[in-house]
């Protein structure tokens, strides 16, 4: 059996990737072939696999033989989930392998804001030593309210750290949280208007759906105090873009950290780029070796399983 792999490869991922496959299957990867091998491949897949490539109507339409798509991930969104819906195809992803790794760089793009350490040290290497202009001119996470939207995995292993940093945590999400989780994160369930009222930092955990797209937009915004941050790791169609350059430049909130964007890849002249309370990356994520590992694990699984049924 086959699986096309749709996503660009660095070599170490690529050495990854051949080296966890399951045995007896051969890895095409979508990068590699030129146009008429990608059609004649197409059809002859048994297995899709894909992190963020959109996996369109017409690539779908054209799997004629594909058992299964593969989300290496969580967020599906970048699946066309009408079309696989209409020729049956399954979709599984990987549930909770990248969640240490998104938990994590929310935790970093939170302190790297509140101690501005982008432009120290780029002032270090541009041979300034700004000690005494930026003392005093930072915050701490400890004794901060820490709001999060979306509660799932993302969410929780989030609070935990957050948590560790002597933060209050509160959360928002469509569904509650079971008890026990709520104790464990001493976590408090509360609506989406008093989560942007009172937190100091907020932070986005969940999908990109009709119902979520734009959640963040001028009027929510505004809800939020002069001295909050907001840290988008979730999807970049969460936040209107537009309405948060303009809070930030505004003095409406206080910075953002950004890793997911509303089209991507983002270029220099991206205006959130202009501004300096804003912390930018380039939807790393999940990107950490770890966390492939966990989830090429998972996804093999899937595939090895959905093959001996
Ligand atoms: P999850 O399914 O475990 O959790 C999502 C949570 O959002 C659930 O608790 C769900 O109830 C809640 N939710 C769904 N719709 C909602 C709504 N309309 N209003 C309020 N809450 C709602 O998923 P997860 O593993 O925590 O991942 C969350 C999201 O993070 C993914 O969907 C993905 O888009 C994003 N993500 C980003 C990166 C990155 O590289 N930055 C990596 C992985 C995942």
């Amino acid at each position: 059996p086959s699986i096309l792999y749709f996503d660009q490869v660095n070599d170490q991922m690529r050495a990854l990737l051949k080296r966890l496959k399951p045995e007896g299957f051969e890895l095409w990867f979508w990068h590699d072939l030129d146009e008429d091998e990608r059609n004649a491949r197409l059809p002859q897949a048994d297995y899709l696999m894909a992190a963020t490539y959109p996996l369109d109507q017409h690539i779908l339409a054209k799997a004629t033989q594909a058992k299964l798509v593969q989300k290496t991930g969580v967020g599906v969104d970048n699946i066309d989930l009408p079309k696989a819906t209409e020729l049956a195809l399954p979709i599984a992803n990987t549930p909770g392998a990248n969640a240490p790794a998104v938990a994590e760089l929310t935790i970093l793009l939170i302190l790297a804001l509140y101690r501005k350490l982008p432009v120290l040290h780029q002032s270090m290497k541009e041979g300034k030593w700004l000690m005494w202009e930026f003392r005093s001119s930072s915050y701490e996470m400890q004794g901060k309210t820490h709001g999060l939207i979306g509660f799932g995995q993302i969410g929780q292993e989030t609070a935990k750290r957050s948590r560790a940093f002597g933060t209050q945590i509160i959360y928002y999400d469509k569904f509650r949280a079971p008890a026990e989780v709520e104790e464990q994160l001493d976590a408090r369930f509360v609506s989406l208007e008093e989560l942007l009222q009172t937190a100091d930092i907020v932070s986005l955990h969940i999908p990109l759906l009709p119902e979520t797209r734009g959640l963040i937009n001028a009027k929510t915004l505004q809800l939020m105090k002069k001295s909050a941050v907001l840290i988008n790791v979730s999807r970049g169609g969460v936040v209107h873009e537009q309405a948060l350059y303009h809070a930030l430049k505004d003095g409406v909130i206080a910075g953002a950290g950004i890793d997911v964007w509303e089209s991507e890849p983002v270029h220099a002249d991206h205006p959130l780029l202009q501004l300096e309370n804003v912390i930018a990356s380039p939807h790393i994520g999940a990107g950490t070796i770890d966390t492939l590992k966990r989830v090429l694990a998972t996804a093999f699984n899937n595939i090895q399983a959905a093959e001996n049924e």
